[in-house]
Order: structure tokens, then sequence, then C-alpha cells
């Protein structure tokens, strides 16, 4: 977990991904009454979560977890831990984790979960009762093969192992309920970097299909949590320049490229990247007028918007590492001005298919190597990929549209079968 910080997205996740459905649900001609049943959430479930600080009071928080669509199996998606999670933010988060689950052909649905909460806030112990407290008041609506959490911003494996064992208390050991877990718990190698090199292998596959020469390409890349730092590594590790970063606190930039292996050490010990030695100070605001061919939103969703910054961001191809990163009028913008824009369940959906190749894991009681999951990984997301560009191209629509119209295909298909 790093530093989430106070921000309100002037768009909310629900809003943008209600956008982006209808003009996919035009492509396929969806009827009415399927539109209703794939906006529609499946189960909502608001809860109080109050937890006993460490000055003995005991504070209110608020949690939800939105299990949006269950018609290819259990519904999976992370717990975020931010100020700014309310039911609309993770309703729009649930509802693109269906989409996401249905391009990358996994058997599960989407779900969403969050606590309203500055977790940089929280002690390690309070954080832990909040964990267990909130895992008590959604155990209910979880279950391997019902709904499985896993991190996401503000939460990481320690989260999960606090979630598996208030879980396993009631139930019985159960380490399929949740993914992201730390690997002596049951989690899968290669999850953590999973999402980072999922967002690498996309930028791969796009920068030989648009004509970006990969070696000594340079990308710059907003927060370096979870996702922020392992595609830095995964990047550099290609021989691509990373020459910008930025995280909650402030940001730095290197035209040459930025040290990596350096930062992340660096990072360990300052809980920032601000302030690296090696390069020059970058607030968030000048990140977007970063020249690159790459340009990498890994932090908050409605970060790229027609007031901001759309016009302005000087990039061959934006990536949406976060969750809907850009607001519908932005990504109009960056289509007129011919810039590629790699869609976030697209993007960023290696995580879930690592979660998917631990659960299986948990499932089956045995444990892959590093190098099966990584060779699982890149099969999956470039078989996505290629879907995607195929259909983009074919009905000459953006990768957006295109991603969107095979997810939903696929989830209506699955409705119309199971019936009523
Ligand atoms: P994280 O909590 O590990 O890291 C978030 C990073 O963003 C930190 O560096 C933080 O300092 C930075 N940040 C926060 N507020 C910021 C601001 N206002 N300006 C600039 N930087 C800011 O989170 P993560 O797991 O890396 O998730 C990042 C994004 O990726 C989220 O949108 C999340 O939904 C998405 N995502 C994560 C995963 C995953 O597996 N972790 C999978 C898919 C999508």
């Amino acid at each position: 977990m790093s530093n989430p910080t106070v921000a309100t997205p002037p768009m909310a996740a629900e809003e943008i991904t209600t956008n982006q459905f209808d003009r996919a649900a035009d492509l396929l001609g969806l009827s009415r009454s399927m539109r209703q049943r794939l906006c529609t959430p499946f189960r909502e479930v608001t809860v109080q979560v109050p937890v006993l600080m460490d000055n003995g009071e005991i504070e209110v928080f608020v949690g939800h977890r939105v299990q949006h669509n269950g018609a290819r199996g259990p519904t999976k998606g992370g717990v975020r831990y931010h100020p700014s999670v309310d039911l609309h933010e993770v309703r729009g988060l649930a509802t693109l984790m269906t989409w996401k689950t249905a391009l990358l052909d996994l058997p599960f649905g989407g779900a969403k979960g969050g606590v309203a909460v500055d977790a940089r806030k929280l002690s390690q112990r309070e954080l832990e009762r909040l964990t267990r407290k909130f895992t008590d008041r959604i155990a209910i609506a979880l279950g391997p093969y019902r709904d499985i959490p896993a991190p996401d911003m503000g939460t990481n494996a320690q989260t999960m192992a606090w979630m598996l064992d208030e879980y396993s208390q009631k139930k019985g050991y159960s380490p399929a309920v949740v993914t992201g877990k730390p690997v002596s718990l049951g989690g899968s190698l290669g999850r953590e970097e999973a999402t980072g090199r999922g967002v690498m292998i996309i930028m791969r596959e796009a920068a030989r299909d648009f004509g970006i020469p990969w070696k000594g390409s340079t990308a710059a890349i907003q927060g370096f949590g979870n996702v922020g730092s392992h595609l830095a590594v995964a990047l550099s590790a290609e021989g691509v320049k990373v020459i910008a970063v930025t995280d909650a606190d402030g940001g730095v930039m290197n035209a040459a490229g930025l040290d990596i292996a350096a930062l992340m050490s660096y990072l360990k010990v300052e809980r920032t990247v601000k302030g690296f030695p090696g390069a020059e100070p970058l607030t968030n605001d000048e990140l977007w007028r970063v020249k690159c061919d790459f340009m990498v939103p890994a932090a908050l969703g409605g970060v790229i918007t027609k007031e901001d910054n759309a016009a302005i961001l000087d990039c061959k191809v934006l990536v949406e590492a976060a969750n809907a990163p850009t607001t519908p009028i932005a990504d109009k913008i960056l289509e007129e001005r011919g810039i590629v824009v790699l869609p976030d369940f697209l993007a960023n959906a290696g995580g879930v298919v690592v979660s998917y190749f631990e659960w299986t894991q948990n499932l089956q009681q045995l444990r892959w190597d590093v190098a099966q999951v990584n060779e699982g990984l890149e099969r999956k997301m470039v078989a996505a990929y290629k879907e995607v560009i195929a259909l983009a191209r074919e009905r000459n629509v953006s990768m957006r549209t295109a991603a969107y119209a095979i997810a939903l295909k696929r989830v209506a298909d699955a409705e119309e079968l199971r019936g009523n």
C-alpha cells in the first residue's frame, strides 16, 4: 500500500462506464431489456464499520461491496481504501470488473468494494481492526464460489491476509475467498507484479501495431504504487526509458531515463519518489505536459479531462493503467487528436488474470512456479489485445468501444443462456 490522497475525481467511475457502455451496446444492437440486465447491479451492500481506535475512541466508517454481474461465474474485484470511496465509485468500478473478466474470458463476474478512509492516517492495528470488521459485515456475501475480493488502491497483501483470516474463522480455512494474498498464505507467485507486467505487455503489443520502436521508447507514469512501480521495473527491463514519475507527494523527471532500480530503493526508505536525486522535480500538473511515447495514469480515476489536460497531452499513446482515468469528453478529444488510448479494462487486466490463476491454484491445492504464471499471463493478455485490435480495425471504432463490444457480447450471451 502506498499513499492515497484526498481527491475527488471530476467525474465518477459510474458515469464514465455508463457512457462508454452505451456506445458499445449501440454497436451490438442490444435490446432495451438486455441493456437493463447488464447495467443493473446484482447486489449492493453498504455497511457501518465501527473501529476501536488506538486512542480508545470508536470511529465509524462506511464500507460498500457491489456485485455487479455474476452471469459468467463468481464475482471478482478489489477492495479500495480511499477517502473518495462512495457507492457510485464502487458501482462503476464493479461494472468495469464485469467487462474486464469477460474481455479476458475468465470464469468470473464483476465486483468491487471499498471503505471511505484515509488509510495513511491509521496505525497497522487500526487498519487490521477496520479490515476485520469490514470483512465481518460483508462476509455473508463473500465466498470462493460467490464473491472473491483482491487488493486495490490503499490495500495490499496484508489486507487480504486479514480478510482471509477473518472469513476463515467463520467458515473454515478458505484460501480461495481472496486473491492477492501473501505467498506464504496461498498467494500466487507473480501476482504482486502482475498488473504492471500486464500493462507492459499491452504497451509492447501496441508499440508494434502503431509503429513505435519499442526499445528506447519513452514513458511517463502517474502513481508509483503497486501498478506504477512494477510497470516501471518491467518497462526498464525491456529497454523502455521511464522519463517521469509522480505520486501523491510530487514527482521527478530525467529526459535520459530514470534509474528505476535506484528509484525503487529510494522509495523503500522515503515512501515517495519526490526528491529522488539525479532527476528534476516535477509536479503532477507538469507531468501531463511531458513529451513521451506513452503517458500512463496509474493512480486515481477521472484525471484525464477536457478542462485540465486532454488538449495538452504530448504523447502518442495514453495507457490506462488506472481504472476509469479518462472522462468521455476527454476520450473524444484524444480520438480527434489521433492519440491511441489503451483502455483500462484491457491494459490493467493482468492483476485479475493472475488472481484467477491464484484462485485455481487454491482450489486445486497446488502451486505454479513463476515462469508458468508469467507464461499464462502473457498468453491471456496477448490474446485479448489481438481480439480487441482486430475488431477495432474491422469496425473502424476505438479500442475502447471494441473491448466493450467483446465483453458485453460475452456477458449478454451468458445472461441469455441462464434465462431468468
Ligand atoms: P496503490 O495504492 O498501490 O498506489 C497508488 C499510487 O498513486 C501511489 O503511488 C500514490 O501515491 C499515487 N497517488 C494517489 N493519489 C494521487 C494523486 N492525487 N496524484 C498522483 N498520484 C497519486 O494503488 P495501485 O494498486 O497501484 O492502483 C493504482 C490504480 O490502478 C488504481 O486506479 C487501481 O484501481 C488500478 N488497478 C490496480 C490493480 C492492482 O492489481 N493493484 C489492478 C487493476 C487496476
